[in-house]
């Protein structure tokens, strides 16, 4: 099922400076060049160590005066022969001009030199004693090169003289690479011993893992990469991957190419505890990775087997845990439902869901802070227990976050452009009926939908002022001060900040999860984004108590006495039980709950948060008590068939009850 596989080797991340290397060139059938020089250059001699590796019926040597492949000289020594030639190849035909016996041991070194006089006389040198001297005049300037074919040579400190005894060109290849040469295939900067140059592994066979190398630079030690488009979003904007075989204690310079909002990646050792990078003059981020295996991340990874712990980690009395939505990939959508086990209903209701942007993980860290918080014994969070039923979706696009998939904007259809009568995605629709069948029995009050697009700062997503109503602006205000406050410090703060959501913002503004909430739950006190920072484990676990203090801050108190919750002695709040019958068509009948006589007004609303009818509004007594409603409005008139809420009205709190007019 987990299909995220790619294993990628990049060749030759040169090891220390100290490292002696050479350039091997390896050949079949067909003989393979690598040139490098200008046309016009005449130089006197070229020299090189060589040495035959491999291949007892081939050829090696150096190329002088090239034209191209099949115009040139070439000065070879060759293990089937067992004697060094001098060859003219003319329009491809070669030409012996002359031969020497010679035999050497593979893997034995020497110093072949390849020299002219400038008027016609080649001679090649062996160990610096002329072997063989010929005369040819067919060319008399080219560039210069190495050549194997049939066997396997490495080739070391080449030096060019011109005709004047000073260096040409030379090139030992201690830089790790051989820059400047123009290959045919077979040729590999290799480590002097014979044995391959160190060079990182790259690995992305694990969940959520990503990333396409693009270019591996070995004597800077400099690797670039970028995001593979995985999944059908257009935005490289996750990357996850394992780096190894490195050299530790040697500076890795790495480049981040063609991220989209990119900010501050994130290396761990050991895929658990992870350190931002440290902040580069450039784009180059460099760091002295002090063990040859590392992990890096677009930010802290939040996978599938992160949220199997958090329901390990939170199972008990307090936290229900099921499968909301199967994903279109066959993976479980989990919902996690945080309540006071105390059987009570009519309990205000939170919904945070995380992650509708797969790359986005540091949503899921926020919703796992929460749960964590939530379900612990601190007594604002029993507090919150008692009085609100929390549901949180720590990952919502489940398979993009295993394939390591960006799913912004992913075809057809963006998860958050997604909320609307039909949606496309398995998740966003059954995490809309699964809010609709909350709200149905449940108050539902706050819904919040938690992103990290790699914002600078921590803000929330709200309704423009001009569109709500001011009652609904001040709740608004009333909430982000108290999150201010509760999460205003600490390692990941929010300070206060939002932004308006509305039509300016995206041409499906209406489809956006905050938006769509607002307009189908007129019942909800607020619906609102919220963006983070990319941050460490410990600034969302802050931020997320923070949010948890602000929910019970925000949400009126139906409970007396928070130390008598500690002993897990529940005080309810006033509640309203499900009318019966629902769906109804002459009458339906509930029952008032209040933990004291209180003033009470009962008000039944439509579909569209408009008020119909005013059943109760008078001083009521502690316990139960009765009410009903005939399905006429205010007027008399009988109410149209459709979804009305009744809601009760205190002074402490509301509660809400849906029914079902049929006509
Ligand atoms: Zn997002």
């Amino acid at each position: 099922m987990y299909s995220a596989c790619a294993l990628i080797t990049v060749f030759a991340l040169a090891g220390s400076g100290l490292t002696d290397y050479c350039y091997r060139g390896a050949a079949g059938d067909a003989e393979s060049f690598t040139i490098t020089g200008q046309p016009t250059w005449a130089p006197r001699s070229v020299e090189a160590r060589v040495r035959p590796v491999g291949g007892a019926a081939g050829s090696m040597g150096i190329v002088l005066h090239y034209q191209d492949s099949a115009n040139l000289y070439l000065f070879l020594y060759g293990t089937g022969s067992t004697a060094l030639r001098i060859y003219r190849k003319t329009a491809g035909t070669y030409t012996l001009l002359g031969s020497t016996p010679l035999v050497i041991p593979m893997g034995e070194a020497h110093t072949m030199r390849a020299a002219t006089d400038g008027s016609g006389l080649l001679g090649l040198y062996w160990d610096d004693v002329l072997r063989l001297s010929v005369s040819d005049t067919t060319f008399d300037a080219g560039r210069i090169g190495l050549r194997v074919w049939n066997m396997t040579a490495d080739f070391d400190d080449v030096l060019a003289l011109g005709a004047d005894g000073s260096p040409l060109f030379a090139d030992d290849f201690d830089d790790g690479n051989a820059g400047g040469w123009s290959a045919g295939s077979g040729w590999t900067v290799v480590a002097q011993s014979g044995s391959p140059m160190p060079q990182p592994v790259f690995d992305t066979s694990f969940e959520g893992g990503n990333v396409q190398v693009t270019l591996v630079d070995p004597p800077t030690w400099t690797v670039h990469v970028t995001p593979e488009l995985k999944g059908t979003s257009p935005y490289r904007a996750w990357f996850y991957f394992r780096m190894s075989n490195l050299s530790p204690a040697q500076p890795t310079n790495m480049v981040f190419q063609d991220v989209a909002f990119f900010t501050r990646p994130y290396y761990s050792y050991d895929n658990v505890n992870w350190t931002v990078f440290p902040a580069p003059p450039g784009n180059m981020y460099s760091v002295t990775f002090t063990q040859d295996l590392v992990w890096i991340a677009h930010s802290i990874p939040y996978t599938t087997s992160h949220e199997q712990q958090l329901i390990d980690d939170v199972q008990g009395p307090h936290v229900q845990t099921s499968v909301l939505a199967t994903s279109e990939g066959g993976r479980p959508v989990h919902r996690l439902t945080i309540t006071e086990p105390d059987g009570l209903t009519g309990k205000q209701g939170v919904w945070l869901v995380a992650r509708q942007h797969a790359w986005e993980a540091s949503g899921s860290w926020v919703a796992d802070g929460l749960a964590r918080w939530l379900a612990s014994s601190d007594p604002q969070a029993i507090s919150l227990r008692a009085k609100a039923v929390v549901n949180l979706v720590a990952i919502m696009d489940v398979d993009n976050v295993v394939l390591g998939g960006s799913g912004k904007d992913q075809a057809p259809i963006d998860f958050n452009r997604d909320w609307r009568a039909t949606p496309h995605w398995n998740a966003v629709r059954e995490t809309i009926s699964g809010i609709d069948a909350f709200a149905a029995t449940e108050s539902y009050d706050l819904f919040i939908d938690a992103h990290c697009p790699g914002s600078a700062s921590t803000f929330l997503y709200v309704q423009p002022e001009s569109m709500v109503s001011p009652q609904y602006w001040l709740r608004f205000e009333e909430f982000r001060q108290i999150l201010a406050s509760t999460a205003g410090s600490g390692p990941l703060p929010y300070n206060g900040q939002y932004s308006e959501l509305g039509p300016s913002y995206h041409p499906l503004w209406n489809q956006i999860s905050l938006w769509h909430q607002y307009v189908v739950h007129s019942e909800l006190e607020l619906s609102l984004g919220l963006e983070t920072q990319t941050s460490s484990r410990s600034g969302y676990q802050s931020l997320a108590e923070g949010i948890g203090r602000a929910f019970d801050d925000f949400l009126p108190d139906e409970t007396t006495d928070v130390e008598d919750l500690a002993g897990a002695v529940a005080v309810s709040g006033a509640a309203l039980m499900s009318p019966q019958p629902t769906p109804f068509r002459t009458a339906t009948a509930l029952d008032i709950v209040l933990p004291q006589s209180a003033m009470v007004r009962l008000t039944v609303h439509d579909a569209l948060g408009r008020q119909v009818r005013t059943l109760v509004e008078e001083i009521r007594p502690a316990g139960s008590s009765p009410a009903a409603w005939d399905g006429r409005n205010d007027s008399g008139f009988p109410a149209a068939g459709g979804v009305y809420f009744l809601r009760l009205h205190t002074a402490s709190r509301d509660a809400t009850a849906k029914v079902t007019l049929l006509r």
